[in-house]
């Protein structure tokens, strides 16, 4: 297996880190993957959206969220004022599980210095994590999203919002969709200074909060 990883830790620039993911074999994701979905957006974002993992239009377009659950994203972006082009937009995984099964924890450790490195060289103001699985896994916890979201948390010296992922208030729940409407709301608050407070930390993990926010130390989501 090739060591890049390593080499997205040393990165310089999300050119230089999209090139060493799409020549990536560090999991055994490799090998099914169509395409690696690295992830797209503005490189000097506000705002970064971290989704599981790409699903199977991802995979075959090489673009996070290109399916009804970006359309919806999109759409939910439009309504505080904000384009796909504004914000960055990512994965916890950059290659498609088979079947879109969860991620597992060997995946997610040979990925994670891509979104290490990606949230380094980006410093979003707010990372946004869509539904349970990156959103628990984010924050260090296992509360389910339905308790977690809600709040704008503190996290390595940025604030972290955790919502719903578009698909589940594709499944036709309006709370969900109300939900998801009222945490960008709270995103956008954040952009425009308007939330300064500081914010709380997740249930039980002390270091998240009280972290220098220096993200080349970020341990990301290791126990
Ligand atoms: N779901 C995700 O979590 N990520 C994508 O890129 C698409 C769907």
């Amino acid at each position: 297996m090739a060591e890049l990883p390593a080499a997205a830790e040393r990165a310089t620039s999300l050119e230089s880190l999209a090139a060493a993911a799409h020549v990536c074999t560090a999991c055994r994701l490799a090998e099914t993957r169509t395409t690696v979905v690295f992830g797209a957006g503005n490189p000097n974002a506000d705002v970064m959206f971290v989704g599981e993992g790409p699903g199977q239009q991802e995979d075959e377009q090489g673009l996070p969220f290109v399916g009804r659950s970006g359309q919806l994203l999109e759409q939910l972006l439009g309504e505080i004022g904000l384009a796909r082009k504004d914000v960055y937009i990512g994965n916890v995984v950059k290659c498609r599980p088979p079947q879109n099964r969860d991620p597992r924890p060997d995946e997610i450790e040979a990925c994670k210095g891509y979104l290490r490195t990606q949230l380094t060289l980006i410093q979003p103001m707010v990372v946004v994590t869509l539904g349970n699985f990156a959103s628990k896994l984010l924050l260090r916890t296992d509360t389910g999203i339905t308790r977690l979201r809600g709040t704008a948390y503190e996290w390595w010296g940025r604030f972290l919002v955790p919502t719903f992922h578009p698909a589940a208030a594709l499944r036709g729940n309006p709370r969900v969709l109300a939900d998801m409407r009222d945490d960008l709301q709270t995103v956008q608050a954040i952009i425009e200074g308007k939330l300064q407070r500081r914010p709380p930390e997740p249930d039980g993990d002390e270091d998240l909060a009280t972290a220098e926010p220096d993200p080349e130390q970020l341990d990301l989501f290791s126990n």
